[in-house]
């Protein structure tokens, strides 16, 4: 799921949405977009098939009988062993269901999603409260098969299961929803994390893949350089914060009208959660103090 997308001249070059038609990325990845584009999905969640004759599926996408016909045709001939899950937001879970019904695979990868409180706040309805992984991968552990050996690298911050999966013959990344070219990713309290999206960019600083193959858009072709512009950026949305706050407490909705020019108006509640994100930081920081006014309605001011 995606932040805003008038942020995503970062990178113009993975703007590009990437063909649904089943393509071959490289050697040993092939990508089938799942046909649900929206303004959070770009033009549909990037299923990868990883390897040959005995493969792994990552990120089924979402319960859509077109794509599982499509991925299932795919891999005719071949054995699917493994279905790596990133997260357990819907569009990306959901369609291990059926997948795993039909070849049998065992599914592995993120922890089931926990809800905390009544789990409707923030995009905590968005999790699939299904899923039920045969193997969790925990921060390091390598899923070893026969032509490639997956890593799992603990991502939380887009929500708190979040993984992404080195393919170490490759040196490439499969960055799920934590970085993707077309836009920044949304981080919802109350399982997204600012603090942990920020640390878990931070992790990925000095890791030598290449090549980040996201859960929707193309590649990022020059991550480094990118994860400092993801960095750079949170700051400056940071600091308009403050700036703002600067001026006397503010509404979230206020933020959002200031700080986010040029919005699609599909994105506001999204931003709203990001903004939400970026105050619930600063206030562990002791940076902003949130106060209850009269009318009901949340303002934040600085500390
Ligand atoms: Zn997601």
């Amino acid at each position: 799921m995606a932040d805003d997308e008038s942020e995503s001249d970062l990178f113009v070059s993975s703007r590009e949405p990437p063909p649904r038609a089943l393509t071959q990325v490289s050697p040993m990845v092939r990508r089938l977009v799942a046909p649900n584009a929206s303004p959070f999905t770009f033009n549909g969640t990037c299923t990868y098939i990883v390897g040959q004759d005995k493969v792994a599926i990552i990120d089924p996408g979402p319960d859509d009988d077109l794509h599982l016909s499509a991925l299932l045709a795919a891999v005719e001939g071949e054995q699917v062993e493994t279905i790596l899950i990133t997260h357990t937001h819907r569009d990306h879970s959901v369609g291990a269901r059926k997948l795993r019904a039909a070849t049998g695979a065992q599914v592995v990868g993120a922890a089931p999603f926990t809800p905390r409180g009544n789990g409707a706040a923030g995009l905590d309805s968005a999790h699939d409260r299904d899923y039920s992984p045969d193997t969790i991968l925990a921060d390091g552990e390598r899923w070893q098969r026969a032509g490639f050996t997956i890593e799992a690298i603990a991502t939380p911050g887009h929500c708190s299961n979040h993984l992404c999966f080195a393919l170490l013959e490759e040196n490439a990344l499969f960055s799920g929803d934590h970085v993707m070219g077309w836009s920044t990713s949304i981080v919802a309290p109350p399982d997204g994390s600012m603090r942990a999206y920020m640390d878990s960019l931070d992790k990925l600083r000095g890791r030598p893949e290449t090549i980040y193959w996201p859960g929707h858009g193309g590649p990022v072709l020059e991550p480094q350089r990118y994860l400092r512009a993801l960095i750079h950026h949170r700051r400056q949305r940071e600091a308009s914060i403050l700036n703002a706050l600067a001026a006397g407490s503010q509404t979230i909705p206020a933020l959002v009208a200031r700080i986010y020019v040029g919005l699609n108006p599909a994105l506001t509640r999204a931003a709203g959660l990001s903004t939400l994100a970026h105050l619930e930081d600063l206030a562990e920081r002791g940076m902003v103090v949130g106060e209850a006014a009269a009318s009901g309605e949340q303002r934040f001011r600085l500390a």
